[in-house]
């Protein structure tokens, strides 16, 4: 078991600088999330750690030892993919005991541990079954049992469960939090999905351009974003962010009819900038902010309406237990002061 520890690592293409300059700890045991809109870096700096690209400056310590320039198989971690990356001509068994085959390990040795494997993840009955003739959770089960037999340091998974219907997905993550309990090792995952993320992660990791914008767990980026950028990537649906002044007697935001809101005492009062607010804290209230819904969609358990604002705001609101509402209708709003997060104009930075 081991810890990851990058220090002022840096990944280029040519003169694209995909990572500036990066210094991270990822604690030994710790499920890791890199978070990020596309582009972001995620997966380059995930086949760093794993070897599968050179870093361009910097140390790379896995359990304490450097190894940016050791070849991928010799760093103690393993890498599961999103394509699975299965050998389509060999068996289950002999795809999971491909890497000890190749490290010359005894034939029994091989048969035990690939069956040890094969018990952790239900795949025993699959053993001689070759990629074709499974499904894409068993698929994906092989592709993880490849990584198990090796017993690395640190698995590394690229959007693992990101090629599953939406049903396997929920199983398989579930599993794969069963699987982190029981093996006890760090685990550092890229994934597109809020849920995966939110659900799976001790800490979260996002970035932007190759930089980390924050560092948190799942529920303190949720209720302690630092920037603005942060506060809307976390959270699905998106924060809501409506741009807001202070006047005389309180908060006005544009777009909004309305008695001005509070405003509170780390808001400078003479400030201007975006507010954020969240769909679910915004509040039905009557006499509140009137807006007319331009779609509501059901999903269930929840129902969010959709408005545009008279500046050009789009707003996703949360309706709770009003279900009856359709497209056309009214509401009225209450932003709950408490529950707003102001940030600064210029830098984006939360204001508290
Ligand atoms: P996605 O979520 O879309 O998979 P990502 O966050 O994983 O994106 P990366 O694949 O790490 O992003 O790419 C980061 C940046 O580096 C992108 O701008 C990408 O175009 C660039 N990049 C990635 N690989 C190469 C390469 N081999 N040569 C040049 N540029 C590359």
């Amino acid at each position: 078991m081991a810890g990851i520890e990058l220090r002022q690592l840096r990944k280029s293409y040519g003169a694209f600088e995909a990572i500036p300059a990066i210094d991270l700890t990822i604690e030994d045991g710790e499920f890791c999330i890199f978070v990020g809109p596309s582009g972001c870096g995620k997966s380059t700096l995930l086949r760093t750690i794993a070897g599968l690209e050179d870093a361009s400056a910097g140390e790379i310590l896995i359990g304490g030892e450097e190894v940016s320039r050791r070849h991928p198989g010799e760093r103690g971690a393993a890498m599961v993919f999103q394509n699975y990356a299965l050998y389509p001509h060999m068996t289950v068994r002999q795809n999971m005991g491909y890497a000890l085959k190749i490290a010359k390990k005894p034939k029994e040795e091989i048969k035990t541990t690939v069956e040890r494997a094969a018990r952790t993840l239900g795949l025993e009955d699959l053993l001689e079954r070759k990629p074709s003739e499974l499904s894409g959770g068993q698929r994906q089960r092989v592709a993880i049992g490849r990584a198990i037999v090796r017993d690395p340091k640190v698995f590394l998974f690229d959007e693992p469960l990101s090629n599953l219907d939406a049903e396997l997905r929920t199983r398989m993550r579930l599993e794969l939090a069963d699987l982190h309990r029981s093996l006890g090792v760090t685990m550092v995952y890229v994934t597109h999905d809020q849920v995966e993320a939110m659900t799976l992660a001790d800490r979260i990791v996002v970035l932007r351009s190759g930089r980390i914008e924050q560092v948190g767990s799942p529920l303190d980026l949720y209720e302690n974003p630092e920037n603005l950028f942060v506060a809307r990537f976390i959270g699905s649906p998106s924060m809501n962010i409506l741009k807001a002044e202070t006047i005389a007697d309180g908060i006005r935001l544009t777009g909004l009819d309305g008695p001005p809101l509070p405003r509170p005492d780390f808001v400078p009062a003479a400030w201007r900038g975006p507010l954020g607010i969240r769909p679910e804290h915004l509040r039905l209230h009557p006499g509140g902010m009137e807006v007319r819904l331009r779609a509501v969609e059901h999903l269930g358990d929840v129902t969010y309406g959709y408005a545009t604002l008279s500046d050009g705001t789009e707003l996703c609101i949360d309706l709770q237990n009003h279900r009856k509402m359709a497209a056309g209708d009214s509401v009225a709003l209450a932003i709950p002061t408490e529950r707003a997060f102001f940030f600064d104009q210029k830098t984006e930075r939360r204001l508290r």
